[in-house]
Formats: C-alpha cells, sequence, structure tokens
C-alpha cells in the first residue's frame, strides 16, 4: 500500500514524501482511512509503530480547510507527558510545513504568556497535558466549544499517572458531535470501559499484541546482588562491555535515578539524568544531548522515558525490574526501533525473581541468563517470599551472585579507575533544589509557576576535550550545585 492510497491531501502526501517514509506502517494503513471516514478509532498500539504519524496527517488533512477562532482551538491531543506531548507537537511541525496551522503546545513548566499568545491568535491545533490544559481553562483563556477532534494518546499511561478524572472532566468540555480517537499500548479494563464512554461507535484497529517485543531486540537477564553498592558495579560491569555504545538505563524511582546518574559520572561516564522533578528546560535539554550523542547514558525513571522516540539506542538497562510487565516492554522497545537491532539487559535481584516470571508469562518468551543464574533454591526461596515484586526483603540483602559481595573480588570494569572505592564515589550532597511544583506524576492543575531558570552554560555545553573539565552533565534541576569533582571526564567515551 501507498501513502498516495490512503486518501490524504496534496501538501500532506508531498511532505510524507519528502520525509522519506516510504509506506505507511501497518496502524496507518488501518487508521487513516477511517479517521479520514470521521469514525471514532481505538488504536491499540505502542510508540515505534508509526502511532503519532496515524492521526497527525489525517488531522492535518481535516484541519486544512476552516479556520480556527481566538481561544477556541478546533483540535485537541491530550498526552500524558511533557515530552509526549512535545514530541508530538514535533510530528505536526514535520508532516505540517505545507500548510499554515496555528500549533499550541501547552505543558508544565513553559510559561503561559507565550502559550496565550498563541491561544489568542486561534488554534487550530492544541496539545497539552491534562494539568496544564485545565490551568488555562480555569484562567479563562480557553474554550472547549469548537473542538471538532478530540486525541488521548498513551491512554493506559493517563490511567497510570491518575489522569482519568481530569480527561473525564475535559470531555464533557468538549461537544459531543466531534471525532474521538484514542491510542493506548494496552487496553485494562478501565481503559475498554473509558472507550466506551468516550467513543461513538468505534473502528478497533490493533497492530500487535500488546505484550510483544520486537523480534530486532536481543534480551538478557543478569542475576545482580541487592546491596546497592554491589549492584552499581554490577552496573558499571555491564556497561564495561564492549558493544555497549549508548544506553538508557531505568531505575523505578526518582530518588535511585538521582544516586546511579550521580554514580556513574563520579566514575566518569557519559550520563544525564531524566525524572519528572527536573525543570523543563533541563529535562528537554538532558534528551537533546542524548538524541545528538553528547551524552552517551541517560539514566531514566519510567514517565520521563514512556515512549520517547530516540533513534539508535544500542541497550536498555532496567537497573530496577519494572514494577508491571507491561512496562517491561516498554522500556525494551527504546532500542531495537525501526528494525534496528537492539539488546536489553535486565538487572535482577534475589527479589526480583518472581518478577521475572511474571515478565516472561505476558512476553510468552523465556529470557535468557547473561553469567551466572540463580540457584534452584533461589528459585524456590524467592517465589515463596510475600510482598510487592522488586522490594528487597530486609534479611537478604546480600544475596546474589559470590563476586559482587563484600570482600569478594570483583571483576573490574574496563574504564573504572583502579584503587577507587565505592566510598569515594559518592558525591557532596548537592544543595537542596528548588523543586519545581510538579510531581513526577502529576501534571495537574496547580497555580501558575515562574519559568525555571535555563541551566547554566557549564553545565549544558559539553566540552570536547576529556583533559578539561568534562561539562556534559546536567544539572537535574536548574539551582542544582554539581561540585566540580562529578565534572570530569566520562568513561563510555564518545
Ligand atoms: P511513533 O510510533 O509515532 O513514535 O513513531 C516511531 C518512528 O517511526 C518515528 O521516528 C517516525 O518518524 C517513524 N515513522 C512513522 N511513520 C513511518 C513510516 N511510514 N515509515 C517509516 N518511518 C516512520
Amino acid at each position: 500500500m501507498l501513502f498516495s492510497d490512503l486518501g490524504l491531501s496534496k501538501k500532506v502526501t508531498e511532505t510524507i514524501e519528502e520525509v522519506g517514509y516510504t509506506e505507511p506502517t501497518p496502524i496507518q494503513a488501518a487508521a487513516i482511512p477511517e479517521i479520514l471516514k470521521a469514525r471514532d478509532v481505538l488504536g491499540i498500539a505502542q510508540t515505534g509503530t508509526g502511532k503519532t504519524a496515524s492521526f497527525t496527517l489525517p488531522l492535518l488533512t481535516k484541519l486544512e480547510t476552516g479556520r480556527a477562532r481566538a481561544r477556541m482551538p478546533r483540535s485537541l491531543i491530550l498526552c500524558p507527558t511533557r515530552e509526549l506531548a512535545a514530541q508530538v507537537f514535533e510530528n505536526f511541525e514535520k508532516y505540517g510545513k505545507r500548510q499554515k496551522l496555528s500549533v499550541a503546545l501547552l505543558i508544565g513548566g513553559v510559561a503561559f504568556k507565550d502559550q496565550e499568545r498563541i491561544l489568542d491568535r486561534g488554534a487550530d491545533v492544541l496539545i497539552a497535558t491534562p494539568g496544564r490544559m485545565m490551568d488555562h481553562f480555569e484562567r479563562g483563556k480557553l474554550m472547549l466549544t469548537r473542538v471538532e477532534y478530540f486525541v488521548i494518546d498513551e491512554a493506559d499511561r493517563m490511567l497510570d499517572m491518575g489522569f482519568i478524572p481530569d480527561i473525564e472532566r475535559i470531555s464533557k468540555l468538549i461537544p459531543f458531535t466531534r471525532q474521538t480517537l484514542l491510542f493506548s499500548a494496552t487496553m485494562p479494563k478501565e481503559i475498554e470501559v473509558l472507550a466506551e464512554k468516550f467513543l461513538q461507535n468505534p473502528v478497533r484497529v490493533e497492530v500487535a499484541r500488546a505484550a510483544t517485543t520486537a523480534n530486532t531486540i536481543t534480551q538478557k537477564v543478569v542475576y545482580a546482588p541487592s546491596g546497592h553498592k554491589e549492584k552499581r558495579q554490577c552496573l558499571r560491569d555491564i556497561l564495561g562491555g564492549s558493544e555497549v555504545k549508548n544506553a538508557i538505563i531505568f531505575a523505578n524511582r526518582k530518588k535511585d535515578v538521582e544516586i546511579i546518574f550521580k554514580s556513574l559520572a563520579v566514575h566518569k561516564f557519559s550520563v544525564g539524568g531524566l525524572h519528572g522533578d527536573m525543570a523543563q528546560s533541563a529535562r528537554m535539554e538532558v534528551l537533546a544531548n542524548f538524541k545528538n550523542g553528547k551524552l552517551l547514558l541517560l539514566v531514566a525513571s519510567d514517565v520521563a522515558a514512556r515512549g520517547l522516540d530516540i533513534p539508535n539506542v544500542s541497550h536498555v538497562i532496567n537497573y530496577d525490574m519494572p514494577m508491571q510487565p507491561e512496562d517491561y516492554v516498554h522500556r525494551i522497545g527504546r532500542t531495537g526501533r525501526a528494525g534496528r537491532s537492539g539488546t536489553a539487559i535486565s538487572m535482577v535481584t534475589f527479589d526480583d525473581i518472581r518478577q521475572l516470571k511474571a515478565i516472561e508469562k505476558v512476553t510468552e518468551q523465556p529470557i535468557e541468563w547473561q553469567g551466572e543464574a540463580p540457584s534452584e533454591d533461589d528459585f524456590e526461596a524467592s517465589s515463596k517470599i510475600r510482598g510487592r515484586a522488586g522490594r528487597p526483603s530486609r534479611n537478604n540483602a546480600h544475596r546474589g551472585p559470590d563476586r559482587y559481595k563484600l570482600g569478594a573480588d570483583s571483576r573490574k570494569p574496563a574504564n573504572r579507575k583502579s584503587g577507587k572505592t565505592e566510598k569515594a564515589e559518592r558525591p557532596a550532597r548537592p544543595a537542596r533544589q528548588e523543586r519545581p511544583a510538579r510531581t513526577e506524576n502529576a501534571d495537574v492543575a496547580k497555580p501558575a509557576q515562574p519559568e525555571p531558570k535555563a541551566p547554566t552554560n557549564e553545565t549544558a555545553k559539553p566540552k570536547a576535550s576529556a583533559k578539561k573539565h568534562d561539562k556534559d552533565i546536567i544539572a537535574f534541576g536548574a539551582h542544582d550545585h554539581i561540585p566540580d569533582f562529578l565534572l570530569r571526564s566520562s568513561g563510555l567515551t564518545k
């Protein structure tokens, strides 16, 4: 099938040709004609499948005719995170360059004034996180009575983040006659209910089973120690493997993202960190630096990294096993994109064995152990542990492969300076950051915040020479103090 068979406008088809896409992806081939026929669509697809273009292209076609009125957008696209919203915005810019449409992006961490100006002029497309959108609405800067197209992207993530009540409220403000498109990677019961409520006689478009992992990804598990220091050593061993060109390292908690980031920085890796408590400008900057190769490692939380389209990531490393098996699928989907090969390595501690089993059940795929595997006893003992999977139990912090036990001979990673003890890695505690108002999972309505200060040049612009102080470590918040010794040249070098 060709793009020219889908019924898209001439302008959109020409742009697609220019962008270099030769044929539509399955979700595009299935969804675009239905959207153009004005049908509501329930799209079950992960990011990486071409999902964004599947709604962006037909919307651009439809919006070619008609005009936006001041403060009354013609279409509304809700995304769970700022990064995803910014990514959808970039898609509209890329595919819509032949149209003269006005596209507004309402996300937290960006000044109200600029966004209001665009809304005042009249926006054809409004892309927003639910919280920031409600802020604008409540300030009387926005009316939703002329919204013709309503898109809910990553609905399952919205559910995880507690946005469903916001979405229900927002949907009541939009005329019933709208066309609604709802996309989700997975279809938990709550989303089925939501879809029934919001969509009218929808076409269901499903491209792959939600828990399917791409076959371009080689998956491995490493039996890791539970102790924090030993686990970080284990991570460095994995990174020492010569085939790691660049990697996203996932941790479950924001605090751990910071600790791992700082630890790797001390060990001279080229690393940035990404989590939801960072100022928006710092988040964008870290992402840009990882995308363009200035940073080779990105330590991230799920919320900050969900759905990001970063081509060419050679490795995904699960420092922590994700709490939900579906999150495993999303995380490892950051590598092996667009037909490229990639590797996912998960660090499984004694307490995580049960969680690993749950993941293998969902993906219907046993994952190969790299190096030492847990013993039969470990398997049995771990599966008897009660409580939430992934939570370390107090009395077995020593568990895991012997080489990581205190006093044992640990394998020396390729880039680890001899004589450096784990103690030396602990950086001086940075001055307490002025926390941005929003927490990781709370892009919900809150009073306006002053625009965060942009990171200083010092943290934003890495220098090429390894001898000079390495500036490729990006501060977590605009006001974070990074001690000088953290700003040295990296281990996983360019
Ligand atoms: P998404 O699922 O929207 O995150 O898209 C994943 C990636 O696929 C993005 O980098 C898109 O630019 C790319 N993409 C989308 N549609 C096509 C297509 N028809 N052919 C090739 N690449 C595409």
